[in-house]
This record gives structure tokens, sequence and C-alpha cells, in this order.
């Protein structure tokens, strides 16, 4: 005989704005007997906002296989449970895939729910010509090993979608600049808030924009860069290491020519390809 389960719901909540979240999604809240949430303390308030009665348990990343079992005892006794992370939908850069897999594995009855999400919020307004896209999430948090990992998706032909924390945008998109420009990038701060702002500019021009007004610095982001053009995929003679040499004489101070002159010597890349990136970097 199959064992019965009470359906496990996966429940995107809002980003900011509480009206987002949807009709479906409060039902649910409602309902449940349980609220599995990544931080008990910070869905509580969404809760007695909806008027939900539900009993609230622990499922972060740190217990997702104990919190999996936890929620599976629950199933099996017939209470239905909802999943919810701090913001948007759970398991994009949040917990929650692990207790979807252990609750699949048993048997049990997963149901998703369409909701607030970061980066498709992002997307939705960035206007870019890219029919396909890489959500990456976060990059590392030091330099080395944020170029490394840029320098793999350099050549893919999709937007590359990231999230990034206020106190690391500076020198994250400065790293973006120096692996992937010449590219445009979407600054999407703060969505569905107050001060939300999404801004396009060159990536290269990026880091000068945030630098101007540190308002600009706070709040949450999401980034998407453009995608790699037919240079990426082999007809570009200006390499990620010839930029970064470029980079390095332009930070010096030297005339465009006489960067591109000595950046074409040190590396063996035509001058005038050069000439055109530094150009471009400049307008
Ligand atoms: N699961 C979430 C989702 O579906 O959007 C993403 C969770 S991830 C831990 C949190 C990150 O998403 C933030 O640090 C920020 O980079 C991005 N993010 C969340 N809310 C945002 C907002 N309102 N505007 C821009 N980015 C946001």
């Amino acid at each position: 005989m199959t064992e019965s389960f009470a359906p496990l719901y996966v429940v995107p909540t809002p980003l900011g704005n509480l009206d987002d979240l949807s009709l479906r999604a409060r039902a649910v809240l409602v309902s449940v007997a349980w609220v599995a949430a990544e931080d008990t303390r910070h869905t509580a308030p969404l809760l007695r906002h909806v008027g939900s009665p539900a009993r609230l348990l622990a499922a972060h990343a740190h217990n997702e296989e104990e919190a999996a079992a936890r929620i599976l005892v629950r199933l099996r006794a017939g209470e239905a449970v909802a999943l919810v992370s701090d913001a948007g939908t759970p398991a994009i850069s949040d917990p929650g895939a692990r207790i979807v897999a252990q609750v699949r594995e048993a048997g049990g009855h997963i149901i998703p729910l369409p909701g607030p999400c970061a980066a498709v919020t992002a997307l939705s307004a960035a206007g870019l010509a890219e029919a396909r896209w890489l959500f990456h999430g976060f990059l590392p948090q030091k330099s080395g090993p944020r170029r490394a990992v840029l320098a793999e998706l350099r050549d893919l032909p999709c937007a590359l979608v990231f999230h990034e924390a206020p106190h690391r945008i500076l020198e994250s998109v400065t790293d973006m600049a120096a692996v992937l420009a010449p590219r445009t990038l979407v600054i999407a701060r703060e969505l569905t808030k107050r001060f939300e702002s999404i801004h396009v500019l060159p990536l290269a021009a990026a880091h000068a924009w945030l630098a101007a007004d540190s308002d600009r610095q706070r709040g949450e982001f999401t980034l998407i860069v453009s995608g790699a053009t037919g240079r990426a995929a082999g007809a570009d003679p200006v390499s990620a290491e010839v930029e970064r040499v470029l980079r390095l004489l332009l930070d010096e101070n030297l005339p465009l020519r006489q960067a591109a002159k000595l950046a074409a010597a040190i590396t063996g890349c035509p001058k005038n390809a050069i000439y055109a990136r530094a150009l471009e970097w400049k307008g």
C-alpha cells in the first residue's frame, strides 16, 4: 500500500512589498498546520499579517536534513507544511532544495507556488536582448576566487545574474569590469521597496557611478551582466589577460594611445584592437 502524505507547499514570500504575496500563497499560509521557515522570527510577523494560525518550525541552511525529517513526520501525520525563506522563492540562493529532495525521495507530494524572486524581477526590467540567462547568485567574497569564477562565465552567450551584498558591491563590479567588460550591467537595487532603482550602464562605468553617491551602494542588489557576444566566442583578440594589462596601464594615467601601444608590446595582441577596447571603456 502506498503511503499517503499531506502536501509540502513551496511558497515564495515578498521581497519587500507585502502586497506581492499572492492570494494563493496567503490561502496556503492560512490553511497549513505548519510553516517551515528559514528564520522563524522573520516569518512570524508575516503569519500574523495574514492571520495564519500555523505553527513554525526552523528550516535553515544548517539544519536542512533534520528539518526535512521533522517535516516528513508532519506530512505523514496528514498535516500540510508550507516551506518559506526570508524573502523570495525558497531554494533560490536560499535553503530548501535538500528538504524538497528528501520529501520527494520519501514519496511526498510537493506543490510549488510561483511568486516573488529577485532574479526574475530584475530580469523582467533589464531589457537585455538575450533570451537566455544564467543565474549564478552570490560570487565568492574574495577578489581572486571571484575573478576566477567570472572567468569561467566569461564566454557564455547568455546574460549572467548575480546577487551581491552592499558592502561588496564596489569591489564586485570592479572585478566584473576587469574580467567581463565591455558589457552592459543592470544594477537592480531594493526591488519592490521604497528606494527601488534600476540603472543600466556600461560595466566599465559601474564603479564610478556607484562611488559617486553612497546612497547608490545601499540596500539589496541583483546584478545582471549582458552575455558574451561573438568576441567571446573566439573572434576577439583582446583576451581577459590583455584587458588586465591595459587596465593596469590606464590606471597609471597613461594616454590611451600609449597604453594601447605598450599593452600590444607586452601581450602581442594587435594595437588597434586594444586601442578600440580602450575607447569602448572610455565611452
Ligand atoms: N530566494 C531569494 C529570491 O528568490 O529572490 C533570494 C535570496 S538571496 C539569500 C538574497 C539576495 O537576493 C540579496 O542579498 C540580494 O542580492 C537579492 N535580493 C533580495 N531582495 C532583493 C531586492 N528587493 N532587490 C534586489 N535584490 C534583492
